[in-house]
């Protein structure tokens, strides 16, 4: 008889417990996974996934707009969504379904129910039955911070976004982080007249300062308002099912919907952390050596619940160096240098590596290239709309390292320049590249 049911026990079917679980398997072990809602998580199905579709949805209201000037009629258009939000998820229920294919392809056990850890070795499944693992991974991701005050019951999170009945008209975003740029986005191009209000007077706090500001002036240009240094006093729910908002520093204001985007906290609660012996750091989130082991030998956790760098492809990351790691006989470490990433914003914005202050602080001499240029599509369209581009080189050795741009399909350039940023390129090696015309990313060759 083996001494456990399982080699690796799972908690949390999303993107990082989903590939360390199919590797393992792919590795020979014996793989479970409980997951309480449906196997994808946040990513597939109530995050990125369907936010970018909504994104695609969206950008049609400007293109639309701009097709005049290129020469199309087209006649008074209308938008349903309540036809787009259904499309989106159907899409999620295929991937979903995808997802577990997967791993059932790879004979990876799943429990479609909430698991807690009741010892060291014990996982206590919801229907009551009990089972041991050699290995357990904890991966069950993150949730919504939502603030407490009178009233906040009345908002709604991205996870409700995308099961709206109706589109609000009137819509308040709390929060200036990712979130909250790309849904303002989504609902004004929609139509909704939307309003971020943020504690802070800064929005994506970590990305370039010319980006920040970049995009702030665009979206006030496109009528999306801000609300800034202002906190919520309450929400009072009218008889017409209006909410009336009272924040610090403003008039109480009416609005349909409320939607939190102030941050994400890691999903800890009623795990049974203290019976397994598992250890939080100082942010409340799951601490973890870097190959993802906790305190406990036998237990690992990678992705949001760990609270290193909360992005789908980095929980990816995690989840196959453990596999790799632990069942692969292969140790593997995650970089987490030069990672990536964007806000799917209108425009989108993307960065990799130190932003200006970041590098003069920590490398002192630095030079700064920019572009700054009106895309030819919004020429054509007469849309009043510029891009920027900004490449940060440490002065002595002309490395690049940071590169940060706002504009038409700035993740898509991203992810192909970021692999020279990773590799350490300078800027002569961009210049020593022929500039492929006429294309935005050329810019990337031809900064001054
Ligand atoms: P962010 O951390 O991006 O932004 C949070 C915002 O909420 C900030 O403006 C912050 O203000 C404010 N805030 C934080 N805590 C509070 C609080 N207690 N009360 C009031 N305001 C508060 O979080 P999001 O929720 O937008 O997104 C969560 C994470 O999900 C992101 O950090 C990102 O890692 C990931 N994500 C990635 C996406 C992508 O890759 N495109 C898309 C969506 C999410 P202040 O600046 O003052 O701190």
């Amino acid at each position: 008889m083996p001494e456990f049911d399982y080699d690796l026990f799972t908690i949390g079917a999303g993107s990082g417990g989903v590939r360390a679980s199919r590797v393992a398997a792919a590795h020979g072990a014996k793989v479970a996974v409980a997951e309480e809602y449906r196997v994808g998580g946040t990513c597939v199905i109530r995050g990125c996934v369907p936010k970018k579709m909504l994104v695609y949805g969206a950008h049609f209201a400007e293109d639309l707009e701009d097709a005049k000037q290129f020469g199309w009629d087209i006649p008074q258009s209308t938008f349903d969504w309540v036809r787009l939000r259904d499309h989106v998820l159907a899409d999620v229920d295929r991937l979903n379904g995808l997802y577990t294919n997967t791993l059932e392809n790879h004979h990876v056990e799943i429990f479609h129910e909430r698991a807690t850890l009741v010892g060291p070795h014990e996982i206590r499944l919801a229907s009551g039955k009990t089972v041991t693992a050699k290995y357990i991974l904890i991966a069950t991701g993150a949730r919504p911070h939502v603030p407490e005050f009178e009233g906040c019951e009345h908002g709604i999170t991205s996870n409700e976004a995308f099961h709206l009945d109706a589109l609000p008209m009137r819509v308040l975003i709390a929060g200036a982080g990712y979130i909250a740029n790309e849904f303002a986005g989504i609902f004004h191009q929609f139509g909704s007249e939307v309003t971020i209000i943020n504690r802070s007077d800064q929005l994506l706090r970590g990305y370039d300062h010319s980006l920040r500001d970049r995009l702030l002036q665009i979206s006030v240009t496109k009528g999306i308002r801000f609300q800034f240094n202002s906190t919520f006093e309450k929400i009072e729910k009218q008889a017409d099912g209006t909410l009336l908002v009272h924040t610090t520093g403003s008039s109480p204001a009416e609005y349909d919907c409320v939607m939190f985007a102030t941050g994400r906290v890691p999903n800890i609660e009623g795990l049974g952390l203290e019976a397994a012996g598992v250890e939080l750091n100082e942010t409340g989130a799951i601490r973890v050596d870097d190959q993802s082991k906790t305190n406990v030998d036998h237990i690992y956790a990678v992705g949001d619940v760990t609270d290193r760098v909360q992005l789908t492809p980095v929980a990816i990351r995690e989840g196959q160096a453990f596999a790799d790691t632990v069942f692969g006989n292969k140790p593997t470490t995650v970089s987490y240098d030069c990672i990536p990433s964007a806000v799917f914003s209108h425009p989108p914005l993307a960065g990799v590596g130190m932003t200006e202050s970041e590098a003069r602080n920590k490398l002192g001499s630095i030079k700064v290239y920019e572009s700054d240029f009106r895309p030819m599509k919004n020429v054509v369209a007469g849309r009043n709309e510029r891009s920027l581009y900004k490449m940060i080189c440490e002065a002595e050795t002309g490395r690049i390292v940071g590169l940060h741009m706002i504009a038409p399909e700035a993740a898509e350039v991203m992810q192909a320049a970021a692999i020279a940023v990773k590799a350490g390129l300078t800027k002569d090696d961009f210049d020593a590249t022929v500039a492929l015309h006429p294309t935005m990313a050329e810019e990337l060759v031809l900064m001054r």
